[in-house]
């Protein structure tokens, strides 16, 4: 029996020295060791084997068995490792520099312009904050003056969570935290995203940006907020532009105004963009009121500050010509696209 395991394993050896294939090496092992294979046809002979060497011969074949499989397993973890090797050695080269012919993404256009402004404000010496989503009541309405009757309350207008928080109605949320982190003087800017339970429509998002300033020194004025305006939106649309400030009434500001710009696509003269009144309304603004001061530690004796909202969709809107703000939490990859590549 061990010379006809031998003869087999001999067999083995010299076929698999002219071997270069897996599968080669694959057939091989069925013709070994597969269900007629030489081996296994031994295998069926032991049970004419006399019942006393039925032992010993089944010994001689079981470890036959295991020296040819391993020779057979060797030869083919060598074939395995020379094909990796191979393809590692002679494999296309990759020319990463070719288009590739996938789709690449693009900022969002309100985050181009958002980055814009960032931009424009951080020259000036002021800090880019961030806010929470989520709010206390106290910040959101408390500390920036929202009295209890405020429309801004009311279930018609506020996201309430269970735990009594809000989602952010405004980015003024942020003015108590950002105020009591700085002492003054303070320049800092907060965009953020804001949730109001309004009906949607062509100019009403539930969901929608803004972009907060403020500014708390000693002796500042409206002309302070103004300049700061002019210089910002003078960059943006990259021309000189004029504001007027309206009259307007917030809780937070004291006094409140109104600020638009002369519309810079038609200089006034009244085109689309502007309904044709030569001025677009950008943002609310105003010196902040004295108890927001106070709220936030800081003595209004001393010190004065002025702020601003700016409504990062309203601008992204005039930057882009888009008329319809749902189209920026659409999700319209071809659309946003157009303008999302800079
Ligand atoms: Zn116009």
């Amino acid at each position: 029996m061990q010379n006809k395991i031998n003869e087999i394993k001999n067999y083995v050896i010299q076929k698999l020295s002219g071997i270069n294939a897996q599968a080669d090496c694959q057939a091989l092992r069925v013709e070994i060791l597969g269900k007629s294979g030489k081996l296994t046809e031994l295998f069926k002979q032991l049970k004419d084997v006399p019942a006393e060497e039925k032992g010993k011969v089944g010994q001689i074949l079981n470890a036959g068995k295991s020296e040819i499989d391993a020779i057979i397993s060797n030869k083919e973890k060598e074939l395995a490792n020379a094909a990796i090797q191979n393809e590692i050695n002679s494999a296309e080269k990759i020319d990463i520099t070719l288009p590739t012919g996938a789709e690449c993404g693009s900022l969002h256009p309100r985050t181009i312009i958002q980055r814009e402004i960032e931009e424009v404000f951080t020259s000036m010496g002021f800090v880019v904050e961030d806010g929470n989503e989520v709010e206390t009541e106290y910040n959101n309405f408390t500390a920036v003056n929202v009295p209890e009757n405020h429309p801004a309350r009311d279930m018609q207008d506020t996201f309430w969570l269970d735990n009594g928080e809000v989602l952010k109605t405004h980015t003024s949320a942020s003015q108590n935290r950002i105020l009591k982190k700085y002492t003054p003087p303070i320049r800092a800017i907060f965009p953020g995203r804001c949730f109001r339970n309004e009906d949607v429509d062509a100019s009403h998002e539930n969901t929608f940006f803004q972009l907060e300033g403020v500014i708390v020194d000693k002796d500042v004025s409206v002309g302070n907020l103004i300049y700061f305006m002019k210089e910002m939106l003078s960059k943006i649309f990259k021309k000189q532009v004029e504001v007027r400030l309206r009259p307007g009434f917030f809780p937070f500001t004291e006094p409140s105004f109104e600020m638009d710009v002369r519309c810079p696509f038609c200089d006034g003269k009244g085109c689309p963009t502007c309904k044709n009144g030569g001025w677009i309304e950008l943002c609310p603004c105003g010196m902040i009121h004295p108890q927001v001061l106070r709220n936030s530690g800081i003595d209004p004796e001393k010190f004065s500050g002025c702020a601003f909202g700016l409504g990062l969709d309203r601008m992204t809107m005039l930057s882009t010509n888009l008329n319809d703000i749902r189209e920026l939490n659409s999700g319209n990859l071809k659309l946003l696209k157009q303008f999302g590549v800079k």
